[in-house]
């Protein structure tokens, strides 16, 4: 057998490197995102949070109330975040209680390249939509309804009830609001509703605060973000959770705020938002806390 000499071993990982790059080369760039889930559990319940994608949202007057906008940005720009916005991720999460299987939340739909992934997540987390029992909405902003139906307006989870609240039910859904909505993002939102729920009225449950709209699962009342803005507090024997919407928003370990950030859109809620953060107080409700806008895990 012929002997290696060194100089064989050089010129042989030399090839293989060339070989190497070629091949990388020659692969086409995906071009998309990938999707992506986080799986944990809640006493006897399986959480998976499901990630729906993530954008760069610009910073409007007054949606941080507990810290200056351009001290938001200033962090964020120093987290590398894209100039002048926060990147928010957006992640639904499906609750399995054992007896029924619970999806808080349904993201953007597809609008936007980042966004919309919702189904390949479930598809990667093995979860089918057809088997999902209810769908719970933790208040009617687009991010949270769009994915109700697939782009060719059939329902994306057919099987499911649909459960709305009910304070935020009378408010996107009344057409008196809608008309006289500013132009930008509050008629956006109002076209959401009406796309989203237009042919919907007779098909939703309407749920109130302080019900049990799910086993386990207990709406709790978070007005401020929006009018009928909820969180879900979700019990499984003495493991509780608390599903805080968007109460607050990108609570980001990597941006140096001392505060999580938090939101409040609708003008009218005014101390409300502080009710909201009070609930999320994780010692006071010995609940470890979640919202959509986390990173996970
Ligand atoms: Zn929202």
């Amino acid at each position: 057998m012929a002997k290696l000499t060194r100089r064989d071993l050089l010129v042989g990982a030399g090839a293989s490197l060339a070989v190497g790059s070629k091949a990388l080369a020659g692969v086409p760039v995906a071009g998309k995102q990938v999707p992506s889930f986080y799986r944990s559990k809640l006493g006897d319940f399986e959480l998976t949070v499901v990630s729906d994608g993530a954008r760069p949202i610009p910073l409007p007057p007054r949606f941080v109330l507990n810290v200056p906008n351009e001290e938001v940005l200033k962090a964020a720009e120093a987290a590398y975040m894209p100039k002048g916005t926060v990147f928010a991720p957006f992640n639904p999460m499906v609750v399995n209680t054992g007896s029924k299987l619970v999806l808080i939340d349904t993201g953007y739909g597809p609008i936007a390249p980042t966004v919309g992934l919702l189904p390949q997540s479930l598809a990667a987390a093995g979860i089918d939509p057809k088997s999902i029992d209810i769908v719970l909405i933790s208040h009617m902003h687009g991010d949270h309804i769009n994915g109700i139906k697939n782009p060719d307006g059939s329902l994306a989870f057919p099987n499911a009830e649909i459960k709305v609240p009910a304070v935020d039910w009378a408010f996107w859904m009344d057409d008196a609001n809608a008309a006289k909505a500013p132009e930008g993002f509050f008629k956006a939102s109002f076209g959401f509703c009406r796309k989203i729920f237009g042919d919907l009225k007779t098909r939703v449950t309407i749920y109130q605060w302080g019900s049990e709209v799910a086993p386990g699962m207990t709406a709790i009342e978070t007005a401020g973000h929006t009018p009928g803005h909820t969180s879900f507090a979700i019990q499984s024997g003495s493991s509780k959770l608390l599903f805080q919407g968007d109460v607050s928003n990108v609570p980001d370990p990597t941006l140096p705020l001392a505060l999580p950030v938090l939101v409040q859109l609708h003008a009218g809620a005014g101390a409300c938002w502080e009710a909201g953060f009070d609930v999320t107080q994780t010692k006071r409700n010995d609940a470890t806390t979640f919202s959509g806008r986390m990173q996970v895990p």
